[in-house]
């Protein structure tokens, strides 16, 4: 009796001794610590009372095993809750756990007074103490079996939301903590002699090896992987797997729906076929070489491909890791604010900004004419018809511009009433001509109005490119002819001749 509770008692000092050594690893190793030092110390003193010479000093031990009890018992609620999940925001709780050990303390120590703990002893038949214990003493057990209850309680119910990979981990908690509970009921009730072969500090051993060697072979290492799994499981990014000759080795269910989508005989049930053969003809090759690519889908849909090449320590390539985003609605978003930033607001033809970048380019090339436009008393529409309408002309003056000129040409609007058109490769004169027909063309269109039908007129400057102009010079100089046209009555087109203008249209 005294070599099995001595041996318990030493190895679970070690085993204690280094589980709290590895307390930087997991947070679970202090737990299991208190746990595993309790043990000890119960043991010891079991030990130590089976063996003491007088029977005042087996009454000191037998009393003694009881800080070790309640050091088990926090011990396994804190472990317990831990492992549940349950202490992340409510640590500070933590601390109630002592209110037990102290409160068990007081009793202990004063019951040679009160007797509330153990009634009395009597001598058994070998001369060893046999202790009676009284309502303390069952309150205490009473206590102690319902906090570890509450303990795995919340580790079944843990496990019960845990995804399939983490489950192990709560049966391997499970094995080890019944040992000590299963183990002390027979201790227990099975017979009362039994109590003086108290087996429930080695059983409680039995508990902190399961759990030290549980976390000592890396059992929650086994967290990643399956965390790793269900994320890629829950991402909407296709992701595949291929191995070195390009067959599927693995598919999320993205995927499988992408792969279902592309290739429909295949259902997505793709495992061990070839990528070629299921999404090929819509990807063709094109992962092979590039890292990232956009692929137009079979119905339209954009997508952006990720290839990994897989490296394992040896240098050798297992495979490769493909993922694909449907990135339709963000490339269709993408064109939209691109457009959007060229563009005017009001009338849609395109803005300033974008005059300014055609034209630096323009610059670069022969033959190049700008006309510059003002529409006529255009403070007189705003005044008679309101501003409603007059941006209403301005919208259909632009249409009107936008429509006639060539696919090469740019129309802009260059600030209130006035636009700007760049005409590459077209000399002044052919440039002033076209400029004249849409002057005829917009004049000719009426802008319904409340006040009945509105049409206006514009007037034109026109600039060619001379040798060594920028494009502030050539819009200076269209803008000194439109001056001309105004000056000389409005709706018509003025050509700038050098420091000259000349007329071109009456
Ligand atoms: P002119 O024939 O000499 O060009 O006479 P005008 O009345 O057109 O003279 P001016 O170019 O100075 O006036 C332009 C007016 O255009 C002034 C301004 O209130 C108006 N305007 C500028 N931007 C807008 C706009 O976006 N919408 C509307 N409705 N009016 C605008
Ligand atoms: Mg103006
Ligand atoms: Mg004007």
């Amino acid at each position: 009796m005294f070599v099995m509770y001595a041996v318990a008692g030493m190895t679970a000092a070690v085993v204690a001794l280094l589980t709290v050594r590895h307390r930087r690893l997991t947070e679970l190793a202090v737990p299991l610590g208190v746990i595993l030092g309790g043990a000890a110390i119960w043991s010891m003193s079991q030990a130590l009372a089976v063996v003491a010479p007088t029977r005042g000093q087996a009454l000191f031990f037998s009393y003694a095993i009881f800080p070790g009890v309640a050091m088990v018992v926090a011990g396994y609620f804190w472990r317990s809750a831990l492992s549940a999940g349950r202490l992340r925001t409510r640590k500070r709780r933590l601390l109630l756990l002592l209110v037990h050990p102290v409160l068990l303390m007081t009793a202990v120590v004063s019951d040679p007074w009160h007797h509330a703990f153990f009634r009395g002893f009597d001598i058994a038949g070998d001369g060893s103490l046999v202790l009676s214990p009284g309502p303390l003493y069952w309150l205490h057990t009473a206590y102690s079996y319902a906090l570890m209850t509450v303990g795995t309680v919340l580790v079944v119910r843990a496990m019960r939301r845990a995804v399939r990979g983490q489950r192990r981990l709560y049966l391997w908690f499970l094995t080890g903590g019944s040992a000590p509970v299963v183990g002390n009921l027979v201790t227990l009730f099975a017979d009362v002699d039994a109590q003086r072969f108290d087996l429930t500090p080695v059983l409680f051993l039995v508990t902190g090896l399961v759990w030290s060697v549980a976390e000592r072979v890396g059992v929650n290492r086994e967290r990643e992987p399956v965390a790793y799994a269900q994320v890629i499981a829950a991402l909407t990014d296709a992701v595949m797997v291929l191995d070195p000759k390009g067959r599927f080795l693995d598919v999320n269910p993205a995927a499988a729906g992408l792969l279902a989508a592309l290739h429909p005989e295949s259902r997505g049930d793709v495992i061990g076929r070839q990528w070629q053969e299921i999404a090929g003809r819509h990807f063709a090759a094109r992962f092979t070489g590039a890292i990232q690519s956009t692929v137009t889908g079979p119905d339209g849909a954009v997508y952006d491909v990720r290839v990994v090449h897989m490296r394992s320590a040896d240098g050798t390539c297992p495979g490769t890791v493909v993922v694909v985003r449907d990135i339709t609605e963000l490339e269709r978003l993408r064109a939209e604010l691109t457009d959007q930033a060229v563009r005017d607001g009001l009338t849609g033809v395109y803005n300033r900004r974008h005059l300014t970048a055609v034209l630096d380019e323009a610059v670069a090339g022969p033959d190049l004419s700008v006309v510059l436009i003002d529409v006529d008393h255009f403070k007189i529409v705003n005044d008679r018809y309101g501003h409603a309408v007059g941006d209403q002309v301005l919208v259909r003056v632009a249409e009107e511009l936008a429509g006639a000129v060539r696919e090469t040409d740019t129309v802009a609007r260059y600030g209130g009433e006035e636009f700007v058109v760049v005409l590459p490769g077209t000399d002044a004169l052919t440039a002033a001509d076209r400029a004249d027909r849409w002057r005829a063309r917009c004049a000719a269109v009426a802008v319904d109005t409340p006040l009945g039908p509105l049409t206006v007129t514009f007037s034109a400057g026109v600039a060619e490119l001379s040798a060594g102009d920028r494009p502030d010079d050539l819009l200076r100089h269209a803008d000194e002819a439109l001056y001309r046209a105004k000056r000389a009555g409005r709706d018509r087109v003025v050509v700038a001749n050098g420091a000259d203008c000349k007329q071109y249209s009456v």
